[in-house]
């Protein structure tokens, strides 16, 4: 009994079959592409540039398989490849990373540096099959904070971060760099604080707020509720983790920034 227990805590996705020399979903997002070529808003140089990430992933994918098994007893072994390169990227240029819907594939499209981490540990858990983009910030900030890995901890910390600064700023670029260039980090973190948001021209800057409001759409559309999920829905969520007192887990220490209410 124990034995048949025990083999049916593990599970394996396999991505290999899947993994598709062209993501399916990329199709869907051609003709934006085509538009942002002609636009000349494509820098290739930028988004094919190559990072080693091999050994983060494999870090970042047993920390996020252990804490998902410490609270469901079910490992979900799942593929580690990542590539560097997804037609999503170009459509939805505000995006760093994205996992195919229908074959799992994880493509990072830029160097985030410290925060990389955290992103393949957002999109590795699309992979496990978390679809919702919530669950994905939750899963992978509390995989992280759980780690023993220091630097796995910090990149967690500093998504959390820079979604604090961006409830603050709203919709103003100015106010997310003053909050940014006046908050006490180390000069390498918040450099990549301030490449997250980059300066655009003026129709740069329309067709991204138009193709933000299309995947704000996208994600209400399924039920999501919208894009603010990834700030103000990742932010509201942690905290309401980590204060209430009916909350049936403990919020990991590394990552806990609030006082837990007092049971009555
Ligand atoms: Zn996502």
């Amino acid at each position: 009994m124990r034995d048949a227990g025990q083999r049916r805590n593990e599970i394996t996705i396999s991505n290999r079959a899947t993994y598709w020399t062209v993501a399916p979903l990329d199709m869907l997002v051609a003709a934006p592409l085509v538009g942002r070529l002609l636009l000349g808003a494509t820098p290739l140089g930028r988004l094919l540039q190559r990072i080693p990430r091999r050994e983060l992933a494999v870090e970042v994918d047993w920390a996020l398989t252990r804490y998902i098994a410490g609270i469901t007893g079910q490992h979900v072994r799942t593929s580690t490849a990542v590539r560097d390169f997804s037609l999503v990227g170009l459509a939805f240029p505000f995006a760093v990373g994205a996992c195919d819907l229908l074959s799992g594939n994880v493509a990072i499209f830029r160097d985030t540096g410290m925060l990389e981490a955290h992103v393949l540990a957002h999109e590795f858990s699309h992979r496990k099959g978390y679809w919702k983009e919530l669950h994905a910030q939750v899963l992978g900030y509390l995989s992280l904070v759980s780690s023993d890995e220091l630097v796995l901890q910090q990149s967690a910390l500093l998504e959390r971060l820079h979604r604090n600064l961006r409830v603050l700023a709203g919709d103003d670029r100015a106010t997310f760099e003053r909050l940014v260039r006046s908050s006490a980090l180390r000069p390498e973190l918040r450099a990549v604080l301030l490449t997250l948001w980059p300066s655009s021209t003026g129709i740069e800057r329309q067709l991204h707020t138009g193709l933000r409001r299309l995947y704000h759409l996208r994600m209400r559309l399924t039920g999501q509720a919208g894009i603010s999920d990834y700030d103000l829905g990742f932010t509201n969520f942690l905290y309401t983790f980590e204060t209430t007192a009916s909350a049936r887990q403990i919020a990991p220490p590394a990552g806990t920034l609030h006082r837990r209410s007092r049971r009555d």
